[in-house]
């Protein structure tokens, strides 16, 4: 119509307004970082909503991350109101919404509703348990790696029957086949999944029962897919089918034909389930309905080829979805022009892409151009970011806004350290998390065998823990008590308990005292405080005293993490809830709500955006990454720059690279190089603050000295320049030189009389 547009709809550009409004039909908006895509999706939600198109339950909507779920849920809420979203139930991750639907129709895959996630761990434990049943040398035929290949299998939709002759050849002796269905019916008899398995499920669920599948053809209306570029083929098998259906008279209704069936939003909302057919049902000869399915992506930041993800998914979008419009985005709203041409820059060497052009209206003389440090090693560079960190915040900067994305999560360490010294407060999301932590997972063990009786791995991993003189012979007893009578071990070992075929008295008292113990607590889990629950089964069997008495130097931080994990439950309603929630969280939020500076993977980042971003270790084998370019060759060369794309692009104002001239590796220290993607930033987008003494108004924390503080100081001060690679000094081709002991001794040397260096600098 002509009237004025709705206020969510203002300011967007044309083509962000086109890829909103056309609700009807697949849609691809196909756009480089920072021009909207996201914001398109949030916007379209809302138009979706505001139109009376659909309620919130009649939408799918698929995000990255589960962070990147709730942001859009609270921006969709704040563009029409929370009270015309009242929740979406179908918006989150692949896997999240996995769960949900296998949880629905679990018994279709062989499993109860109540099913168990695995974690890795579990799955190679399992493996290995099976590796070993089949005689095989679980040394030889390495559980992780059969954890990995059963991995890619699921990632392309392959259940054991369809997976590739020469897979199931190269795997213990030809045993892969056999061994991956072994494994498959293991996780059955556990009333248990994979992560792996909660799309493929769902999928072979929609193929074989047609009905079930049209159910949800006629519930989702509308499907929206962020990151399109990193989905993987089962990913994409499970969303045709839910978008795809056989043609039908009523797909080819122009959207203008149906726009009169539509009520106004803030109608009455039927009960789940149920769709409100006069509100959006098209008029049609046969009542189908149309799925109008709309992607977003960036096959620049197509970063996850590694665990099966297909860049092709994206660009023959048209092909599985005809007639589809597609919508390209070039203004970049999010980054200065420097920043920008940065990117653009580094990005244009990648060959295999489609070429996209980015601009940006932003021209502020202000905008400082990208600053690339290099610093001695890790813990200067660390030092440095820090103080970087102090001066913005002393500045008013928030340190919310501030961001410190690394290649590899090993890098996190001498951060985490330099910030808890000095008091900066940080969040580390991605990597080595809390719940993974030993005295978590045990925790968790205990829980899991609590509120899933049948979880046997969870029972293998605290049955003896605390020591309780349950040691290898018990174990092995009850595994094949629960073998015999078909039972899970739980069980299994109540009735052994009771029998006479235990010999060793102690041991039995010893399991009399373990069944009775989970028996109360089961019983004690519908009507207890899931909270006050978790601490009884900690006191209780001991495991708290067990870290009490533990005279470690970390036992008193393990101690602290039970109870802050004891507080992170009281979020959840139930024991089930919470233990759901910690299957799938992808990113562990320490700090929550407070002012804290984020500590991440590249990996994870895609997607979000943060006022100042530090992007430390550019170095050569570092990033790109040795096992990138050994394994993946020139396409693995380009998807670490893609990686290096998507972490320049995150950032808004201010972006800081940064390179370490020694790192320890594997316990030696050795000389790096700069990486490659640093020569590939052009000049007129960056400076290299300690060649000019300046830091672009930041204040030089090592006033100028810190170049000289590392061997060779002098020469390394342009690592851009023809003559970068003479500058290097012995560290060049140091990942090669690994373990030579003198290029380690002299690196040795060298980093006490930097480390004596700076002491006497900041003393001064
Ligand atoms: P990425 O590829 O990194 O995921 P994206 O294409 O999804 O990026 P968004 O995150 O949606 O981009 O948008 C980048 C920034 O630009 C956000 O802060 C967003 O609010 C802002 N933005 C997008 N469109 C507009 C607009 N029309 N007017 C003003 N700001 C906008
Ligand atoms: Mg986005």
């Amino acid at each position: 119509g002509h009237n004025q547009p709705p206020d969510y709809l203002k300011g967007l550009n044309p083509e962000q307004r086109l890829a909103v409004e056309t609700t009807e039909g697949p849609v691809l908006v196909l756009a480089g970082a920072g021009t909207g895509k996201t914001r398109v999706l949030t916007t379209r939600i809302a138009h979706i909503l505001a139109t009376g198109r659909a309620y919130p339950s009649q939408i799918l909507a698929v995000t990255f991350t589960n962070k990147a779920a709730r942001e859009m849920k609270q921006r969709i809420g704040m563009l029409i109101g929370d009270e015309n979203v009242e929740g979406m139930p179908w918006l989150g991750t692949f896997h999240s919404i996995g769960v949900k639907l296998l949880r629905r129709h679990a018994e279709l895959a062989g499993l109860r509703s109540d099913f168990t996630i695995l974690d890795t761990d579990d799955v190679i434990r399992l493996l290995k348990q099976l590796i070993q049943a089949e005689g095989l040398d679980d040394k030889r035929w390495p559980p992780r790696q059969f954890a990995m290949m059963i991995d890619g299998w699921k990632n392309k939709g392959l259940g054991p029957d369809r997976i590739p002759e020469g897979d199931a050849r190269s795997f213990a002796n030809g045993k892969g086949r056999e061994l991956f269905r072994a494994y498959q019916e293991r996780l059955r008899t556990l009333n248990a999944c994979d992560f792996g398995d909660l799309l493929c499920h769902p999928i072979s669920i929609f193929r074989e029962n047609p009905d079930i599948l049209k159910e949800y053809h006629r519930k989702f209306r509308y499907i929206l897919v962020d990151e399109y570029q990193d989905t993987n083929t089962a990913q994409y098998l499970w969303l045709r089918l839910l978008a795809q259906r056989p043609m039908s008279k009523a797909d080819n209704v122009p959207a203008e034909g149906r726009k009169s069936d539509r009520t106004p939003a803030g109608q009455a909302a039927p009960a789940e389930g149920q769709p409100p057919e006069a509100a959006v049902r098209p008029v049609s000869e046969n009542n189908q309905q149309q799925i109008n399915i709309c992607c977003v992506g960036d096959d620049d930041q197509s970063i996850y080829g590694w665990r099966g993800a297909e860049v092709d998914n994206i660009l023959r979008f048209d092909k599985d979805f005809p007639g589809a419009t597609i919508i390209r985005l070039e203004r970049n709203y999010r980054s200065t022009a420097h920043i920008l041409g940065a990117a653009s820059h580094l990005i244009a060497h990648n060959e295999g892409r489609f070429g996209k052009t980015l601009f940006t209206e932003r021209n502020d003389p202000e905008d400082g151009k990208v600053l690339v440090h290099n610093s001695w090693d890790s813990d200067e560079e660390a030092r440095a970011v820090g103080e970087e960190i102090e001066q913005a915040q002393r500045r008013g900067h928030s340190l919310n806004d501030i961001a410190i994305l690394v290649r590899a999560s090993f890098q996190m360490r001498s951060f985490e350290d330099r910030f808890i010294e000095i008091g900066l407060n940080y969040r580390v999301i991605g990597g080595p998390r809390f719940y993974e932590r030993q005295e978590i997972r045990d925790a968790l063990a205990y829980f899991r065998v609590v509120a899933q009786g049948a979880d046997d791995l969870a029972f293998d991993r605290i049955v003896n823990v605390p020591k309780r003189g349950l040691g290898d012979s018990a174990t092995r007893e009850i595994s094949e008590a629960a073998r015999r009578l078909g039972k899970p071990k739980l069980e299994a070992a109540g009735i052994l308990a009771e029998s006479d075929e235990l010999r060793s008295k102690t041991t039995r008292s010893s399991l009399r005292e373990v069944v009775a113990n989970f028996a109360r607590w089961q019983a004690a889990l519908e009507n207890t405080p899931h909270t006050e629950l978790a601490e009884t089964i900690l006191e209780e069997s001991g495991y708290t005293d067990m870290w009490k008495k533990d005279r470690s130097a970390e036992a008193p931080g393990r101690l602290e993490n039970l109870k802050e994990l004891i507080r992170s439950m009281e979020e959840y309603e139930s024991m089930r809830s919470f233990l759901e929630h910690v299957a799938l969280v992808m990113e562990a939020e320490q700090n929550a709500g407070q002012d804290a500076v984020t500590i991440m993977t590249l990996h994870s980042a895609k997607g979000l955006e943060f006022d100042t971003v530090f992007l430390p270790g550019w170095e050569e084998g570092l990033f790109p990454h040795q096992r990138a370019l050994d394994e993946g060759g020139r396409s693995g060369l380009e998807e670490e720059r893609r990686l290096a794309y998507v972490g320049l692009t995150r950032a808004k104002k201010h972006l800081h690279v940064w390179f370490v001239s020694n790192r320890r590796i594997h316990g030696l220290w050795q000389g790096t190089l700069p990486s490659r993607f640093l020569e590939e930033l052009p000049d007129a987008h960056i400076e290299t603050p300690e060649s000019n003494n300046s830091y672009g108004g930041y204040g030089n924390p090592y006033g100028g000295g810190s170049f000289a503080s590392g061997r060779g100081g002098q020469g390394r001060r342009n690592p851009y320049g023809a003559s970068r690679f003479d500058n290097v000094g012995e560290g060049s081709g140091a990942f090669s030189n690994t373990y030579s002991t003198p290029g380690w001794a002299r690196a040795q040397q060298n980093r006490t009389e930097a480390t004596d260096r700076n002491w006497g600098t900041r003393s001064g």
